[in-house]
Parts: structure tokens; sequence; C-alpha cells
């Protein structure tokens, strides 16, 4: 929480001394700590993970790269700011159009390329970076998990996990810190935690807090397919501009640091580059995975999958990816490569950021976190009431990319209907029923036939 250490010794002393210390005085905002089930060390094993898994699915410029020097210069300028433990800070440039930035536990941090372009001075792109550091040092991402990994604790228990280690836990949960992964997705609560502990660290560093609020408002404004990746990943609490801002009054003014040539030279280098855009990059992640669509007719006869918190039957020729404890892919061989699937369904456990939200919020809350990794993917009509296993559930009918290229490699249409229920915990158990746009009228019987054999335990 907030504490204020008041310049008793400095009101004392001349002026001139509170404005050549400002570190030492004024207010300060002290890092929060949570309910977390990892250690330091997996603290940083998770990190490092997920690390490796951003470098295959995103495009993140090498380290040589004059941007990300620049970068990683400003980033161990802020970091050397940061209160609490030192983490091992790195920083990372995404050839990514989207204005985004996110932060790995234990220090990866990753900054779009858009985010660079969108920065008029550098104290905004010192503010957006500060805000990342200021989720590691929360440990935002852990905090997350284990509030997750809580919530799933009867599988847990089922699965003997308890006592394993929050990292392997993880795992067994089907959880990952990846590019796209909902435990990127910050929390309300955690958001404001990052902007006013990053306000300071970026004070700190000599850069106008100022600039991190009007980075926010334009953000904001601006609107359109550029902005609203960080705004998902990073929801404004309410009122960013305004407690930002005040944050920012209550700090002593001194004078800050302008931008040097090394900032000018980035911002000519990035205007005349050409990032991909989210799209272009699902697309490449689906172009690495071949699935060869080749034979996937379902079976007639059925199969049933004893999984720990539900029951299914599938079509027998089809394969169960994935163990009676996690999130479970159930598909034809040939309609599934290791990054991509075509044909079949995927069931999982979502956790709401607001249990007592009700289905209706929180199935769109679901669709949204679906959407980022899936940036193309939406919603055809709208969502109905439907009854799974006696429970209520919702219904509904999305649109996407598929990773089944047509005869002249164009990408095809998906169809996903998506079905989800509550469990008594409050967390949704859903389903993704997945086909070619083409070829899902043909699959739809065998998927209402598995949707009506589900029964939750
Ligand atoms: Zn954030």
């Amino acid at each position: 929480m907030k504490q204020r250490r008041l310049g008793v010794r400095c009101l004392r002393r001349a002026l001139i001394l509170c404005l050549t210390a400002p570190g030492l005085l004024g207010a300060r905002v002290q890092p929060t700590h949570g309910f977390n089930m990892f250690s330091a060390q997996e603290e940083l094993k998770a990190g490092q993970q997920a690390a490796q898994q951003v470098e295959k699915q995103l495009p993140v410029l090498p380290d040589s790269d004059p941007v990300t020097k620049y970068v990683q210069n400003l980033g161990v300028h802020l970091a050397a700011h940061a209160p609490g433990e030192k983490w091992p800070y790195t920083f990372h440039v995404v050839n990514q159009k989207e204005i985004n930035a996110f932060a790995l536990p234990g220090g990866p941090v990753f900054v779009n390329l858009g985010t660079i372009q969108a920065a008029d001075n550098e104290a905004e792109l010192a503010g957006v970076m500060a805000h990342e550091i200021s989720h590691v040092v929360q440990r935002h991402g852990t905090r997350a998990a284990s509030k997750q990994i809580a919530a799933e604790l009867p599988i847990a228990l089922l699965g003997g996990l308890l006592g394993r280690g929050a990292l392997s836990q993880m795992a067994q949960l089907g959880l990952s810190f990846g590019a796209g992964s909902y435990l990127l997705k910050n929390s309300r609560q955690s958001e404001r935690e990052a902007d006013l502990l990053g306000a300071d660290i970026m004070y700190d560093a000599g850069y106008d807090p100022h600039q991190m609020a009007n980075f926010f408002r334009k953000i904001q404004a601006e609107g359109g397919s550029r902005a609203p990746q960080f705004l998902s990943d990073h929801p404004d609490p309410g009122n960013r501009f305004e407690y930002v801002s005040k944050e920012a009054s209550t700090l002593p003014s001194k004078k800050y640091r302008a931008d040097g040539g090394e900032f000018q030279n980035v911002k000519q280098l990035v205007a005349g580059m050409k990032p991909l855009t989210a799209q272009q990059i699902a697309a490449q992640q689906r172009g690495q995975g071949e699935v060869t669509g080749g034979n996937v007719t379902p079976s007639p006869s059925m199969k049933t999958l004893e999984h720990d918190v539900f029951s299914i039957s599938y079509p027998e020729n089809w394969q169960v990816y994935g163990d009676r404890s996690s999130a479970v892919t159930i598909a034809p061989a040939d309609g599934i490569s290791q990054n991509a699937i075509a044909y079949g369904a995927m069931i999982s456990v979502y956790q709401p950021e607001n249990t007592y939200a009700g289905l209706d919020t929180n199935t769109h809350e679901l669709m949204a976190s679906l959407k980022q990794s899936n940036p193309d993917l939406r919603l055809v009509g709208r969502d109905e009431d439907i009854r799974v296993d006696g429970a209520p559930g919702k219904s509904a009918d999305l649109i996407g990319s598929s990773p089944i290229k047509d005869s002249q490699g164009s990408v095809t249409r998906e169809r996903d209907w998506l079905v989800t229920f509550v469990r008594r915990d409050g967390s949704l158990l859903y389903v993704v029923f997945i086909a070619p746009d083409q070829d899902f009228s043909q699959l739809r019987p065998t998927f209402e036939q598995m949707l009506r054999s589900l029964r939750v335990k």
C-alpha cells in the first residue's frame, strides 16, 4: 500500500536541497505483494520458458538490432530504479505493428515496434516500459497463475499434483505464460498498481511521469486497429489518466531528461520499418504447422473420455491430446499439427476475472481472450442460451482463419462453435468445435452428439 515519507528534515533546510535530492523525498508507491505459489527460482524458470516460447511465436528482433539496443539501454536505466527484488531484466522488441508491450515473470520485457513508432518522446516510451517493469516487480503474472491453480484445486488434488511445485502444476493444468496467454492479460487492480509504481520508477529515472498519462490517453483516443491490443492486455481501470496525473503531481518537480539524439535516430529508423500485423503473425504461425486435412471423417462408433472434471464421447478414430487433468483436444490425426488445429474439439476451463459476473459477461470475456491468439476471430450473429448436461450454457458461432489453405495457398475460413457453462466454483467449462467453414455442416451432427454426451463431474 501507499506509504508517504514526509521530508521533515528537508523542510528545515533550503528548498534547493530538496530539489536536488528528489529521490529521497516526496511520495513513493510501495510494491504490492500477494498470494504466490511460485518460489523466486520458479518465477525465473517460468519466465525463461515463456520467453523461449515467445521467441518462437513472435517475430522478435535480434539483440544486435539498433532498435533493440536502444530499448535495452533505456530498459536497464529504468530497471536500475525499480524497487524490491532485483530481477534479471531483459528487453526485447517485437516486430509487430499494434501498440503493445508485455512482461514475463522474472524479468523479460517485450515492446512492440508499433509502440516505439507511436511514442512522441522518450518519456512516453519510458512510461510504457516502467509500467511493464512494475508488473515484474509485483509478480503480477505468477500471482494470477497462483490464483488459477488454486481455483483448479480439485483437479490438482485428483491429479496428485499438490506439493509438486507451482511450475509442474501449471503445466499439468495446461496453463502457460506464452504470447497471447490469458495469464498475461492483467486485472484492473494489477494495472493500477503497475501504473502507479511505474510513474515513480520513470520519475526516479529522470522522466516526467505526466508523459505516461499522456501516452495512455493517446492510445485510448487512437482507437482503430492499432490500439486495442495494449488495452486488452492492460485494461484501463477506469480513470487511468486522472490517477497517473495525480500521482505525478505528488512528486516534487525537477528538471526532466530531454530527448537526446539517440531517441531521434531510433524514431527515424522505426519510421522506415514495416512491422507485421497480429493477423500476419498468426498466419505465419499457422503456416509453420502443416495440417494435411487428409482423413478427418468421423467414425460412427464412439468412445468415451473419462477426464477428471468431465466425460465426453467422441469418434473412435479420433485421438485425445492432453491428459485427464489438463485441457484436452480431441481431433483426427490429420486435422491437427503441433501448433494448429483445423478439425476437432478443444475442451478447457476458463477462470474469469470476476466469477460472479454471470455466464453472459464471462463468456464474452472468454471470447476476448480467445481472440488474442486468433486475432481475426469474430462472432457471427448472437450468442444463444442453451442447456448442457442440464445446466444453463451459452452457444456462439465464430468465424476465423483456418490453418487449412485452399488450392491457391490462400487462407480459408474456419468456423468455431463455442459452448460454455458455469462450473460449481464459478469458472467456465468450455468446448470449441472447430472445422473449416465449408466442412462444418458435415461435422455438425458429430459435434452435437459429442456435446449431448458431455457430463460434468
Ligand atoms: Zn499492464
